[in-house]
């Protein structure tokens, strides 16, 4: 028995298993040559959803980072606090959906 990767949802699954025990996608039915397009498709739809998440991650830095520059908040008020986490939310959350494009580039 071998693993080899769900050709929906990329999860690691028997090469004999005839559904997808993560995604419900039926794999029986299908030859190698859908299995391969549905893969191809699947990744671009995976890398769609972390290109629009590391532009939401963009526009929460940019929100945080503006608000503190241009509504110069009280550096001991709440809405500093916000500001601040939002900016390094962001900040983080876009670096790390970088990493993810690059890593799922790479499989
Ligand atoms: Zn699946």
């Amino acid at each position: 028995m071998a693993l080899i990767n769900c050709p929906s949802c990329s999860e690691r699954i028997s090469s004999k298993a005839t559904v997808c025990g993560h995604c419900q996608c039926v794999l029986a039915e299908m030859s190698a040559e859908q299995r391969l397009s549905m893969q191809k498709v699947s990744k671009i739809e995976q890398s769609q959803k972390l290109m629009n998440q590391s532009m939401i991650a963009m526009l929460l830095f940019c929100g945080g980072f503006g608000f503190m520059f241009w509504g110069e908040p009280e550096p001991t008020s709440w809405q500093n606090s916000i500001a601040t986490g939002a900016a390094v939310l962001g900040f983080s959350w876009y670096i790390l959906n970088r990493a993810r494009i690059i890593w799922l580039k790479r499989k």
